[in-house]
């Protein structure tokens, strides 16, 4: 890394501990420059304190084109374009800096959105440009950086990839492309049928059933999610009664109520008309409010977290349930656990894969088991394959389950076939297996 003599490391008092030895930490002091124009670029620095200039020097006299403070990052532009520094950085305080080394910053920008990577292209090239035409003004001849590079052809294949996505979304959800198909969720040990969660699939023009993978994050990332939550809802209200009459007239299939589970998104919890969107919901379907549950991932309720936990606190008051999806993957602090009204805890199939042979697996699914007894809550263990699974989990306590073994997710008439011949428990102990 090409750090002056004058950059020595020193620890930032505020910074823990544990944050501080991994931190490559700088102080710049007064006066001393962090880079000069023409310089290769092989990191940005996060200013911690202190005050840097960034200048043009010219032997006519500097022109100071910005100043630099902590919360402020410097550097940069050279990491993100791949061209020389475009001008120096001088310290004008003894200045603390954390390197982000070109590295880091490359790998973020591969990740982000390839409309934004075209956006922030196009803004660093007006920048240089400025930057040339200001060095030219005062009589420096000829720019001698670049006006930018063009954009990489595979950031703007990219780019056009995805805002043909997000149309063919939306055209989808015109024609009505997108079907909820759904996975019945079992008692344990009883082996009855409890309910289904409800997961989206799109029947696509040309590539056929396309699995909610492939379009959620595109849905996520454009606002497009709301609407197909609002799909979700409006679908499941469709077919909850033909559910619910179908569960009638088989009475012995189920234990107790038949329930449903909606799956929704950060996005959708962050919106303030959330709670609203169920509320209407509510009064127009014939789904009772302890009937429906609604299911979250840890992750998304780190997004905002404020917002999520009034969002969700709303939907408990309105008697609705929640469960958090992939249980024991996402977050590593269970503190949410006592602040949020969770009634419900899924295991992630992760676990229960590996259930019957790794001991680890086992003691994991059995921490949760605890946990949630402690918490009063219910537990669905997801992803069962296999019937050993499943009389294994019925053993530990396990009081709910879902999975290829008890039925792949099917559409509606799939659904109402197993509610009509869903086997009694005795009959059948490996359960039925439906067909997607
Ligand atoms: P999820 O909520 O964790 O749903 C369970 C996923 O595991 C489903 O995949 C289901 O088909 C699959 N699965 C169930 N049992 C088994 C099993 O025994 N073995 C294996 N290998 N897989 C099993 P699917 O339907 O492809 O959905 C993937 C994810 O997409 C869901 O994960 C959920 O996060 C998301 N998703 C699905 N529908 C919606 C929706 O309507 N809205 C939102 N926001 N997300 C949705
Ligand atoms: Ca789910
Ligand atoms: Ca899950």
């Amino acid at each position: 890394m090409a750090l002056g003599p004058e950059l020595r490391p020193n620890w930032i008092s505020s910074v823990p501990s544990s944050l501080s030895s991994s931190l490559d930490q700088y102080v710049l002091p007064a006066g001393a420059r962090l880079f000069s124009a023409g310089d290769v670029g092989d990191a940005a620095y996060l200013i911690v304190s202190g005050r840097l200039e960034v200048v043009l020097e010219r032997p006519d006299g500097d022109l100071v084109l910005s100043h630099r403070g902590p919360g402020e990052i410097v550097g940069e532009m050279a990491i993100l374009d791949h061209q020389p520094r475009s001008a120096t950085v001088r310290a004008l305080e003894d200045s603390r800096l954390v390197v982000i080394t070109e590295e880091q910053l490359a790998h973020r920008i591969a990740q982000t959105d390839p409309i934004l990577r075209m956006c922030l292209g196009v803004v660093l090239a007006r920048y240089r440009e400025t930057v040339g035409m200001l060095e030219q003004m005062r009589g420096a001849g000829p720019p001698t950086l670049q006006s930018g590079e063009p954009v990489a052809a595979e950031t703007f294949a990219a780019a056009l990839g995805t805002l043909s996505l997000e149309s063919e979304i939306r055209a989808g959800l015109r024609n009505g492309e997108f079907e909820l198909f759904f996975q019945p969720i079992v008692r344990l040990p009883s082996r009855r049928l409890a309910g289904f969660e409800a997961l989206m699939r799109w029947h696509h023009p040309t590539r056929g059933l396309v699995p909610p993978v492939e379009f959620i994050p595109a849905a996520e990332a454009s606002g497009l999610i709301g609407d197909l939550t609002a799909h979700a809802f409006a679908e499941v209200g469709r077919v909850f009664p033909e559910l619910m009459d179908a569960a009638l007239r088989n009475p012995q299939a189920l234990d107790g109520p038949l329930f449903m589970t909606v799956n929704v998104s950060g996005r959708d919890l962050a919106g303030a008309s959330f709670p609203e969107m169920i509320a209407q919901f509510l009064e127009s379907s014939r789904i009772a409010p302890g009937n429906l549950k609604i299911e979250v991932t840890e992750s998304m309720l780190m997004d905002n977290p404020e917002r999520a936990a009034a969002t969700l606190a709303e939907c408990r008051r309105a008697g609705v349930g929640i469960a958090i999806d992939d249980f024991g993957t996402g977050y590593s602090s269970l503190s949410y656990l006592s602040t949020l009204p969770v009634t419900t805890l899924k295991i992630d199939r992760a676990f229960v894969r590996t259930l019957l042979a790794d001991q680890t697996s086992r003691g994991i699914v059995q921490t949760i088991l605890r946990l949630a007894d402690d918490l009063a809550v219910s537990v669905v263990a997801e992803g069962i394959e296999q019937a050993a699974e499943a009389d294994l989990l019925g053993q530990m306590g396990c009081a709910f389950g879902q999975g290829y073994h008890f039925g792949r997710p099917t559409a509606l008439a799939g659904a109402l076939t197993a509610i009509a011949t869903w086997p009694a428990p005795a009959a059948t102990p490996s359960g039925l297996r439906l067909t997607a």
